[in-house]
Order: structure tokens, then sequence, then C-alpha cells
């Protein structure tokens, strides 16, 4: 084992593509914690394309069988219906942190089952890394900055957040699973990565998750009005899932811990994204307007300097131009097509 370990610490250099002519790149064993929902499933898939074994652990609250099901012949795969929350024994190179769930009304459903996901299962997974000597990345997110007073927003601000409100357990989790991350860093030598993650769309998500881009191509989908929560003029930062799975790669195999904005900085107000759901879907999509939820942030948008100028990292696909391929993915699920998961 620790020739093996000597042998891929030399593979590192070369992992994420650009392998020298002639030497070929040394698989790795990474393991996904939530990789069969929607973000997780996607970086599953690049990671088994360029030749690595996987691992996917979760508890398939949030996630689905079929976002993975593609690989269940894979030999280099390999999915573990298992709680975070519990201890476990891998033996892996790499783990990609992500089990969580991220939609607020799932987050909401069982709040303190979310806070000790974030808690204790992060802790089990530094844990898991100390042991095994692995590089560990978190997948934190921009509800860190909370109701942001700065912005677009560093990664040096220290954010707004509410401590005993209804989105702390998951704000205040993510924020003590980064200082888990660093403690474990600077305590123990560990490697690890920290990815704040602004709002991502894209094919498999759930359809019934609650998020806004979900919801509105859902709506447009099914004839239903598109639901504005407040007046509408709160804004996001919408990234296309497939920059996001680029920007977490290049920050695993990168030299810096980060933590990194990785996020689109194209800014829309709900009103201007429900016009880009018109346009897109259906012209004549009703707007309905609804009471927005408690502690909503009014702005975010991130700021990705840091990522631009040390992992070589942007987001390449706008607004725009992702909108319909999610479209297409969530016209063949809630229409009843079989080769959904195949996108
Ligand atoms: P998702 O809900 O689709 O995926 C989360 C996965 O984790 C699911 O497969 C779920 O079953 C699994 N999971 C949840 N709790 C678990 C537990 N206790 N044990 C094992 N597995 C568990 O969400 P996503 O959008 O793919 O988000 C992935 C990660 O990225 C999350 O950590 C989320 O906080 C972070 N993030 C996402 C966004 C976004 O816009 N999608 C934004 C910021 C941060
Ligand atoms: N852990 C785990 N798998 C491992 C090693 C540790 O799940 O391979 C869990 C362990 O159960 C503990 C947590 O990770 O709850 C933190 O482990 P660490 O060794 O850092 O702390 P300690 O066990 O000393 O409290
Ligand atoms: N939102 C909305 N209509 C919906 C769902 C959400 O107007 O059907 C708003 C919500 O109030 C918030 C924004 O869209 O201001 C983004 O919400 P989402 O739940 O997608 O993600 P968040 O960034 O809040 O975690």
């Amino acid at each position: 084992p620790a020739a093996r370990h000597r042998e891929l610490a030399g593979a590192r250099h070369f992992v994420g593509g650009k392998v020298p002519l002639g030497l070929k790149r040394k698989a790795l064993r990474v393991l996904v914690t939530g990789g069969a929902g929607f973000v997780g499933s996607h970086l599953v898939d690049r990671l088994l394309e360029r030749g690595d074994s996987v691992i996917v652990v979760d508890n398939l609250f949030t996630g689905r069988k079929d976002n993975v099901v593609h690989h269940f012949a894979n030999p280099n795969f390999e999915m573990i219906r298992h709680d975070v929350v519990e201890p476990i024994l891998l033996e892996v190179d790499q783990i990609y942190h992500l089990a969580c769930p991220a939609s607020p009304v799932h987050y909401k459903y069982n709040p303190v089952k979310t806070i000790k996901t974030n808690v204790v299962g992060t802790l089990n997974m530094l844990g898991l890394a100390k042991r095994i000597g692995a590089k560990f990345l978190l997948t934190s997110t921009s509800e860190v900055y909370g109701d942001p007073l700065q912005h677009p927003q560093v990664e040096t601000y220290w954010g707004n957040v509410n401590p005993i409100g209804v989105r702390s357990c998951y704000d205040e989790g993510k924020r003590t699973a980064e200082t888990l991350t660093m403690d474990y860093h600077r305590g123990a030598n560990l490697e690890v990565r920290i990815a704040r993650i602004f709002n991502t769309y894209g094919p498999r998500m759930c359809i019934d998750d609650g998020r806004v881009v979900s919801n509105f191509v859902a709506q447009a989908l099914r004839k239903e009005p598109l639901t504005v929560y407040g007046d509408g003029k709160q804004t996001r930062s919408f990234q296309y899932v497939s920059d996001l799975v680029e920007g977490l790669m290049k920050l695993m195999e990168g030299d810096h811990v980060g933590p990194f904005n990785l996020g689109n900085p194209g800014e829309f107000t709900m009103l201007e994204l429900a016009k880009v759901v018109q346009d897109t879907i259906d012209p004549n999509a009703r707007i309905e307007f609804r009471q927005n939820t408690q502690d909503d942030p009014h702005k975010r948008k991130p700021d990705i300097s840091r990522a631009k100028e040390l992992l070589g990292w942007e987001p390449k696909i706008p607004l725009r131009e992702g909108l319909p391929l999610m479209v297409t993915d969530f016209r063949k699920r809630i229409f009843g097509d079989q080769d959904s998961t195949a996108t």
C-alpha cells in the first residue's frame, strides 16, 4: 500500500487531462459521497470517463439510482447505500464530499438531520481521509455568505448569516463543515480543498425539489403558472452543471486549498429568469406571485477572480444556452421518455 501511495502521488500531477505524450496516467480510486445526486452523478460520469474507479456512498434521500444506473455494469463503479452520519471504512485516494440535501425544501424537511449530515457526516469523511491519507474536497455553498452585505461576494467576506433561522441548519452546517475541514488540514496535515458553490442547474435536477430553476421549467412544461416568490426582484447567478464539475476537478487536482467561489457571475432577478424560461419554453406562460420564504437572501453573485487566476477556471455556458439542455431532460422525464438518464 505504501508503494501504491507513492505511485499514485506521482500520478496526481497528470490527473485532469494534461498527460505528457507517451505517459499513461495512473487510475485513481475516488469516493464521491452524494454521488447519486444531481451534481454528484455528473461528476461520477467525468471521473469514470477519464479512467478512474469510483465508489459512490449515498443514502438516496434526494439522490436517485436512475442518475447512475448507466454505470451499474461498469466494473470500475460501485455504489454503497450508506448514511455518512455513520462511520465507514474504505480505501481510496481522493474524496469528493457532496452528501447533503441542497434544495431549501429538502434541507428544511428535517433540519436536525441536515445539520447532522453537515457536521457529523463531514467529521466522519475527514476521519476517513485522515486514516487513509486521502485528499479531501468539501462542497460548501454560497449560503455561507447568508444575506450578503457585500456584492459581489469575495471569498474573504465572512458573511451575514442568521444562526437561529430556518435556513441555519444548512448555512451554519456548511460553515461548520468548512471549519472542520480547515482544522483537519491544520491539525492533521490533511490535504483539503473547499469549493463554495453558487446556484447550479442542469439535467437530473429533482423535478419537484422546489428550487427556482426546476420549478419554473417544470411549471412551464406542465402549462402551470410560474411561481415568483416575493416581488421577484431578488437575484441569483446560475451556473450550468458541467461548468461546476470542471471547476471541482480542477480544484481537486490543483495546488490550492481555497475556499474558491465556483459559480457563473451572470446575475438575474427572478422576474428576468422567468422571462428566459418563457422565451425558451412557452412565451405565454403566466406568472403568479407568492409570498416569499423567511430569510431569503436578496442578492447573490460570485466574484470568481480567485478561481480564474489560481485554477485557470471560468464557466463557459450562459443561462440561455444551458437552460435548453435542461429542458430536454425535464421534457423526457415529465412526459415519460425512457432515455432521460442518458444526458
Ligand atoms: P442533491 O440533493 O441532488 O444531492 C445530494 C446527494 O447527497 C443526494 O444523492 C442525497 O441522497 C445524498 N445525501 C444526502 N444526505 C446524505 C447522507 N446523510 N448520507 C449519504 N448521502 C446523503 O444536491 P446537489 O445539488 O447535487 O448538491 C450536491 C452538493 O453540492 C451538496 O453538498 C450541496 O450542498 C452542494 N451545493 C449545491 C448547489 C446547487 O445549486 N446544486 C449549490 C451550493 C452547494
Ligand atoms: N471515521 C470513519 N472512517 C474511518 C476513520 C474514521 O468513519 O476510516 C470516523 C470516526 O468514526 C470518527 C470520525 O471519523 O467519528 C473522526 O475520526 P478521527 O480519527 O479524526 O477522530 P476520533 O475518532 O479520534 O474522534
Ligand atoms: N423562488 C421563486 N419561485 C420558486 C422557487 C424559488 O421565486 O418557485 C425564489 C426564491 O425565493 C429565491 C430564489 O428563487 O429568492 C432562489 O431559490 P432556490 O430555492 O432555487 O435557491 P436558493 O438560492 O434560495 O438556495
